[in-house]
């Protein structure tokens, strides 16, 4: 039974169409509104609740369609109530059911926290700002800018007229019909009405803005806009977008055209100030200039990678999110599971070499077991009322473990998932959708039953680990044992929760499926006594694997022969990492793993940023021990060189995607893990070419110089910040000055966070860096406490940046002592927008030091006998 939410309005009126008007005065930082809904009165009732905050409703009126009357609301028939953010208009006569029109005249605020209306500052002249102002409305914040039935089921359509200065863009959903020149320097731009959809999906850009553009197939027009001279910067993202599109229609049979029939188009807007990566507003979508703008000069493989995947993700959205939208957010999966599976196989189609499924388990896929290992995880539908629960479900569980869930759903169907998803776009264009209704749409094309084995991974938290051992052969069939538990992340133990797992065994020759595991514990036979076998091949199942001992060991032979691909080598070291930390197996045996992969010569990207991740892992919980954090140095020093003699400092012509990536990982790691000639030959290269380096290498040079330098090296670094206007150079520059070592230097670092240089967007990642840098953790958490109030305060309205900091801030703590000066500290200010978010930072630190506690002796004594 679905508990009542008393954060939904009531269901006396419900909107049809919204004729909005706004003047902005980018001066004042203020504008006016005024709106004519077209409403369903739905029964007899004296009031009508709709959604604003922060709005001043002047006056309001109500005439009905067909002329029988109407009714005014005077201030006193106004009333707003904060905690559900709505405002209430009392009639003293009851309204009686029609279709009405409601005219509403309001006032509000353009705000500095990047959600609702909100302004954001560029230069158009070195160190001059000029101001524009965008939307984020998403998930809850249209109602700062309108006021609106601001629920994801309350589709509607959508009209705007908009004063603004005669110089500037207004971008809408839908191209403009009508631009009047007014005589006072301003002009008034009249855009028609926008496709059926809900208001989060709504977007206004008012800024100085030019484009590129190209066409797709259908002639559809695909822009990228952005602050003048940067417009160039957009054309790899213009190519993902069309490219994106046409694959999305080949797949689901449903034209973007057809989406948008009156104006087709799409916009894409890189916007100076963005609090998330992207947004997909319906025709609109707005960016991060880093996920949208590539500079020629900075072009790099990860900066491809990351533009290709936010693009394609938020494209995919067009269908998954906008036209078919989720009934309440508690199935938000169902947007955000489905943009980021889609991306990737858009990414797959067109980028094939990036080898994007690989980095999908490698990635993604991990983020996804590392997070749902937790005892606070949530299930992916999970029933969320307020906007602050709302906004805690936008992490790995919705986006990753969503993705992984229809992964495996099209892994287990076939071409019938896909027909199966037609179907359901089909069935729910422009409506709105459950999970239940995907479901019954996939079982239809395939008839399978789908449900029974899906909904125990979006209905229950967590994962299972499937233990395996040999029971018996007689060398033509063997027998071997499965049972499943909960997997949880400290080692403790929930019997009750139990999936339907599918299963397949790989060995030396193929992969064969098997019956899915069903109950707690069932034996299975398999053909012939393979030498060794390993289950869930190519990591298609969400699931941890725990090896008796004896098959253990022939899975270490087999990696070593290099029998193994490189999903399978990527799921050995990431369970054998997670179940070691959990007490499944001997961290020893983990670090066997990770030993095991010398015999590598191919050096395969994914599999070692896995292998990297590992060993980071095991360095972090020996924290303070100098001698014994050397002797892994040098572990991995011994490591990481064959593959740094292999790839060298200089790009070869058409070298492959991850092993660009991967060069910056391994020089980055041999210096951090003491190789001098690393650092050396960064600190040359700097010395001698600055801001000129090798875009792929930037990154890891600027880091590495400021890791082993001081006053001189900061000032050379904060001289390229200043200089340059391209958001990534700025982001890497911040990530870099993290890496300072010594107290003076991070006190700076954490002053030039604050100040003027660095915006709002970008403060919580600099803060973040300090949290992964042990040198700067404590005095970034002292920080972070001792000015607690005024980040409450500057944040306020919009705390999402602050929770991230905080869990960047605190999660890499490992010792007793700073465990409980966290915990009293989240007890004195409890944050109702990160309940979930302490509770999981404060289980992560209790994991780690439990773990350390248990295998520090045997990580020493494993090191000693290499
Ligand atoms: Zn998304």
């Amino acid at each position: 039974m679905k508990r009542k939410n008393l954060y939904l309005l009531p269901e006396s009126a419900e909107p049809e169409h919204y004729k909005i008007s706004l003047s902005p005065d980018l001066e004042k930082f203020t504008f006016l509104g005024f709106e004519i809904v077209t409403v369903d009165i739905l029964k007899p009732t004296k009031k009508i609740t709709f959604h604003a905050v922060d709005l001043e409703i002047k006056n309001s009126s109500l005439v009905y369609a067909d002329q029988s009357g109407g009714v005014g609301f005077g201030q006193k028939q106004i009333s707003y109530n904060k905690r559900f953010e709505t405002v209430t208009l009392e009639s003293a006569k009851t309204l009686k059911p029609g279709k009405a029109f409601l005219n509403i005249n309001f006032e509000g605020e353009l705000n500095d926290q990047m959600h609702g209306f909100y302004r954001t500052w560029y230069e158009l002249e070195k160190g001059k700002k000029t101001w524009g102002a965008a939307t984020q409305f998403e998930s809850t914040d249209a109602r700062r800018c309108f006021p609106c039935w601001d629920e994801p089921a309350k589709k509607a359509t959508f009209e705007l007229g908009i004063t603004v200065p005669k110089d500037y863009t207004v971008i809408f959903n839908i191209d403009p019909e009508k631009i009047e020149n007014l005589d006072n320097g301003y002009k008034h731009v009249s855009f028609p009405k926008t496709p059926k959809m809900s208001t989060y999906l709504v977007a206004i850009i008012v800024a100085h803005l030019k484009c590129i553009d190209g066409k797709d197939k259908n002639g559809v027009a695909h822009r990228v806009w952005a602050i003048p001279g940067k417009e160039e910067h957009g054309k790899f993202a213009l190519a993902c977008s069309i490219a994106s599109v046409e694959f999305y229609e080949k797949k689901t049979g449903i034209s973007y055209k057809s989406i948008t029939t009156d104006s087709p188009k799409l916009d894409m807007i890189a916007c100076p100030d963005f609090a998330s990566g992207a947004m997909e507003n319906l025709g609109a979508i707005t960016y991060r200039e880093t996920a949208a703008l590539i500079d020629p000069k900075n072009d790099t493989a990860a900066a491809k990678e990351r533009v290709a995947e936010v693009v394609m993700h938020e494209n995919a959205h067009m269908w998954f999110g906008d036209l078919v939208t989720m009934k309440w957010w508690n199935g938000l999966w169902l947007n955000e599971g489905f943009a980021t599976f889609m991306s990737h196989c858009a990414m797959h189609d067109k980028f094939p070499e990036w080898d994007i499924w690989t980095g999908f388990v490698a990635g993604d896929f991990r983020s996804a077991l590392h997070l749902d290992s937790l005892k606070n995880s949530h299930p992916i539908e999970i029933y969320v009322k307020s906007p602050c629960e709302i906004r805690e479900i936008f992490d790995d569980i919705t986006y990753a473990k969503g993705s992984v869930v229809n992964r495996m759903a099209e892994q287990y169907l076939g071409e019938d998932f896909w027909k199966g998803l037609a179907i359901y776009l089909k069935r729910f264009s422009y409506k709105n959708a459950d999970t239940v209704d995907l479901w019954q749409a996939l079982e239809k094309a395939s008839g399978k039953p789908v449900r029974d084995i899906m909904a125990r991974y979006t209905k229950q938290s967590g994962y299972p680990v499937v233990k395996v051992k040999t029971i018996a052969s007689n060398g033509i069939v063997t027998k071997i044992g499965l049972s499943q538990e909960r997997f949880l992340a400290d080692g403790s133990r929930d019997e009750e929760t139990q999936w339907v797992v599918p299963i397949n065994v790989l060995t030396q020759k193929e992969t064969t499926n098997l019956e899915p595991l069903s109950e707690k514990n069932k034996d299975f036979t398999i053909l012939g006594k393979p030498e060794w076998f390993k289950l869930n091949s190519g990591q298609s199942g969400f699931y941890r694997v725990a090896y008796s001992d004896e098959l253990w060991n022939g899975l270490v032979e087999a990696v070593n022969r290099g029998e193994l691909s490189n999903a399978d080598r990527i799921g050995l070291l990431d369970d054998s990492m997670a179940l070691a930390k959990a007490g499944y197996m001997k961290t020893s045996q983990a670090l066997d793993m990770i030993a095991a992969q010398q015999y590598d010569k191919e050096f395969d990207g994914n599999v070692w940023s896995v292998l990297i991740s590992n060993l980071n892992t095991i360095n972090h919980i020996l924290d303070n021990d100098e001698k014994w954090k050397e002797e892994l140095a040098s572990f991995a020093r011994k490591m990481l060189r064959p593959a740094f003699e292999k790839l060298g400092w200089s790009k070869l012509p058409d070298e492959k995607h991850t092993n660009t990536l991967l060069r910056s990982a391994v020089i980055r790691n041999l210096g951090e893990y003491g190789d001098a000639s690393m650092v050396l030959e960064s600190q040359i290269c700097f010395g001698s070419s600055g801001a000129n380096l090798d875009a792929d290498l930037k990154s890891v040079i600027y880091s590495l110089v400021a890791q082993n330098g001081g006053q001189t090296e900061f000032d050379a670094l904060l001289k390229i910040y200043d200089e340059t206007n391209d958001a990534r150079e700025k982001e890497r520059i911040q990530s870099a000055i993290s890496c300072f070592k010594s107290e003076e230097m991070i006190k700076k670092v954490i002053d030039f966070s604050l100040s003027e240089r660095v915006r709002k967007q970008d403060w919580f990642r600099i803060m973040v860096m300090l949290g992964y840098n042990p040198k700067a953790r404590l005095i970034a958490w002292n920080f972070l406490k001792e000015n607690w109030n005024d980040f409450h305060k500057k944040y306020e309205g919009n705390l999402s940046l602050l929770v991230r900091t905080l869990k960047g801030v605190t999660s890499g703590f490992t010792d007793e002592k700073n465990l409980s000066d966290i915990k009293k500290f989240f007890k004195a200010h409890p944050l109702k927008e990160a309940k979930r978010t302490m509770k999981q930072v404060v289980e992560t630190i209790e994991t780690n030091i439990k773990w350390r506690n248990r295998s520090l002796e045997k990580i020493k004594n494993w090191l000693a006998n290499r």
